[in-house]
């Protein structure tokens, strides 16, 4: 099968790997529909991060369940599913708190030897903890796909910092971080009933996209001026922060607009160990909460919001490519040409998971 590795910064190319097949009794084989490009992935593709070279890559997939191992209980051949960005068992004390991302089974796509997800196919480690059947009545409806498609990472994460940042019904919320996170963040919070939303971008087309998702306020400046306005257009500062980006400098602003008493809720990476500006905190009894999203826990609600109309994050997937346009999507990320990437493999015959060939 054709799958997405990574050689290096800038360099990920498109190759023939060996195809999936069951190796443990509670695997699954999915022949992959819909996978995405997530902004977490620049962080190696700009060299910031440096996996080993030749790891294949990819977190957020979609698909059809081709092979079943003998010991899954709630997965069928056939069925559709959505795989959420790690793989966890769901029966571990972790898991059933909800915290799947300490799973004490965990296991991530293309770590160890697991397939990734920007591929045409995939093993699915502890399919019955891991994936998420999409009810068979969705079909092979492509607009309704598309938008269950941002349950595996961005809208389960945007959905988690409002969680963290407490937001609910009649909040004013600031949303810093205009990609699909923080965008998606926008979804969530108006889904859990916020009545102000301040979104922060200085890009009108995502500015635009978060306005039609809720957002009542954009603020374009940036650092100590996006600080000034803030408090000039508040009480006092906001009393739930969204941060959806990981820098230093986002972290410094969510910290700093945020009201006294407040909260900070955070899932951008940290990626490049930013220093957390505890004297305010502390001066200002500012809470921070948050971390890596347990979306799992999160895509059954959410899945039944989307099928029912309420929300839509589909537009955050502005660019669609194929197998071989994998590089193409990662680089117009880079640059910022599109908001996020859905990869369509290519369609085909049902894969040879008997052959095991490699073609690396
Ligand atoms: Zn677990």
């Amino acid at each position: 099968m054709l799958a997405s590795v990574y050689y290096g910064p800038h360099d990920v190319r498109v190759e023939n790997v060996a195809d999936p097949q069951i190796q443990e009794p509670t695997d699954v084989v999915v022949k992959i529909t819909h996978a995405a490009i997530c902004g977490s992935d620049l962080w190696f593709y700009r060299g910031i991060t440096r996996p080993e070279p030749g790891t294949h890559t990819g977190h957020e997939l979609m698909g059809i369940v081709e092979e079943v191992g003998r010991e899954v209980r709630s997965i069928k051949k056939g069925d559709r599913v959505i795989a959420p960005f790690f793989i966890s068992d769901g029966t571990c004390d972790f898991c059933r708190a909800g915290l799947y991302t300490s799973c004490r089974h965990r296991q991530s796509w293309g770590i160890g030897g697991n397939d990734a997800g920007q591929g045409e196919a995939a093993r699915v480690p502890l399919a019955d903890g891991t994936l998420v059947v999409v009810p068979a009545e969705v079909g092979d409806d492509q607009q309704l796909l598309k938008s269950l498609l941002p349950l595996t990472d961005v809208m389960g994460t945007g959905h988690h910092c409002a969680v963290c940042a407490g937001v609910k019904e009649g909040s004013t919320v600031a949303i810093i971080g205009d990609g699909a996170v923080g965008l998606c963040g926008v979804l969530a919070a108006r889904r859990l009933g916020a009545a102000r939303i301040i979104l922060f971008s200085h890009h009108e087309d995502r500015a635009a996209i978060g306005r039609a998702f809720g957002a009542t306020d954009i603020v374009t400046e940036q650092g100590e001026e996006a600080v000034n306005k803030i408090m000039a257009m508040s009480d006092g500062g906001i009393p739930h922060v969204m941060e959806c980006v990981g820098s230093q400098a986002t972290f410094d602003t969510a910290i700093n607009i945020a009201r006294p008493g407040g909260t900070v809720g955070f899932v951008g990476v940290p990626a490049e160990q930013p220093t957390i500006g505890l004297s305010r905190m502390f001066g200002s009894n500012i809470a921070m909460r948050g971390g890596v999203a347990p979306v799992r826990a999160y895509i059954p609600e959410l899945m039944a919001d989307i099928l029912a109309g309420k929300i839509d994050p589909a537009p955050v997937l502005t660019m669609t490519v194929n197998m071989s346009g994998i590089p193409d999507g990662y680089s117009a990320m880079d640059r910022r040409t599109a908001i996020k990437v859905m990869v369509r493999p290519l369609q085909r015959a049902a894969i040879n998971t008997k052959s095991g060939q490699s073609g690396k």
